[in-house]
């Protein structure tokens, strides 16, 4: 574990005066369009264009990708913008097919990174080569599983890592595709604090309005770059058409996100003080989504005990979450009175919701 927590800065290599941006489509369709969308991104702040040539879909029947023939119009694409190229892969024979057309960074998808047998297979595959390999987080909140594949490229020599957050799958609904839950990445840059991390905004809004605001909080939480689909002709995409934004989109989007650059020991200061504070904000954000599900819930109960004539106050049952929670709250090192006075609050609002449905 603490070899893995040196994992070198690859990314400084790059000397780019602002963070990585890794802009293409979502799937690769035809060479006219590749061609297209990497004209309209070469000399810009986009270094790396990517593209998806096998795509994992959740179901049969969708686009699953143009297969190897796409790696030959990605080798155009380097030759006419210079611009280095990404792609996605997700067993041995992908690797090869990718080594051989010099690609130059590969990423495990989500659905890869959830099994340590793929994971493995691909380390193995790219053992004694020198390509940059960004690990997507797992399709679920699971910071082992992701630090695993990480790790798992490490003992395979992988020196040039890096790990993607691009949200995470719930059953219910949010207003996002894959919830970004920022202290999973958090944590995995506590545990490896020279690994570059790259947010990618499209996969976790699934919409395009979103994609700005979502960049600006990673880069507000100091990650290393953005990840960006980007299609000339987005409604038309044959895969993940909602999410991806024209080039000139993109381009005006860098322009106005807020980098943040350290130069005195002042700046260091403001910045980690801005990082602190940007995770208290997601934290408080987490605190009211948490409580208005409670209060949801309450309103259940409130429906129930008036369809069966029940009174709303039963103080056995209050007595006892109190003392569940003040217990808890002291394995966790919150005192007795901060919990009681929380919890006292929390259930007067939940009376409160539950008299408004007598
Ligand atoms: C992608 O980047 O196109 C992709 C399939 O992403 P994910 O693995 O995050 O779903
Ligand atoms: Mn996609």
């Amino acid at each position: 574990m603490k070899e893995v927590k040196e994992i070198g800065s690859w990314l400084s290599n790059f000397q780019l005066s602002h963070p990585l941006v890794i802009g293409g489509p979502c799937s690769a369709e035809t060479e006219e369009q590749v061609l297209a969308i990497a004209n309209e991104l070469k000399n810009t702040d986009v270094t790396v264009f990517r593209a998806g040539i096998w795509k994992p879909r959740t179901k049969p029947g969708n686009f699953e990708g143009v297969g190897a023939i796409g790696l030959k119009w990605l080798k155009k694409v380097k030759e006419q913008t210079g611009l280095l190229l990404a792609t996605e892969v997700a067993n041995k024979i992908q690797v090869d097919l990718a080594l051989e057309n010099d690609i130059d960074i590969l990423w495990i998808g989500a659905r890869t990174t959830v099994s340590p047998f793929a994971v493995q297979e691909i380390a193995d595959a790219l053992q004694g080569t020198d390509k940059i390999v960004l690990v997507k987080n797992p399709v679920n909140p699971d910071l082992s599983l992701w630090e695993g594949a990480i790790e798992r490229f490490y003992n395979a020599g992988i020196k040039k890592l890096g790990a993607i957050h691009r949200g995470f799958s719930v059953y219910e609904k949010t207003k996002y595709r894959n919830n970004p839950q920022w202290q999973i990445a958090i944590e995995l840059k506590n545990s490896f604090p020279h690994l570059p991390i790259i947010c990618d905004p499209s996969h976790i809004g699934g919409r395009r309005d979103l994609i700005f605001d979502i960049s600006q909080t990673a880069l507000d939480l100091s990650f290393d770059g953005l990840m960006i689909e980007t299609h000339t002709t987005p409604d038309e995409a044959w895969s993940d058409a909602k999410q991806q934004i024209t080039p000139a989109t993109l381009l005006q989007m860098i322009q106005d996100l807020k980098v943040k650059v350290n130069t005195t020991e002042e700046d260091a200061f403001k910045t980690a003080l801005e990082n602190l504070r940007a995770e208290i904000d997601i934290i408080d954000q987490n605190l009211i989504e948490t409580l208005s599900k409670r209060m949801g819930v309450a309103t259940e109960i409130g429906k129930l005990k008036k369809k069966n004539n029940v009174a709303i106050l039963q103080s056995d049952r209050w007595t006892a979450i109190l003392e569940k929670m003040s217990k808890e709250g002291t394995k966790y090192g919150l005192s007795e009175d901060f919990i009681k006075n929380i919890f006292k609050a929390i259930h007067q609002e939940s009376i409160n919701t539950q008299q408004k449905q007598a």
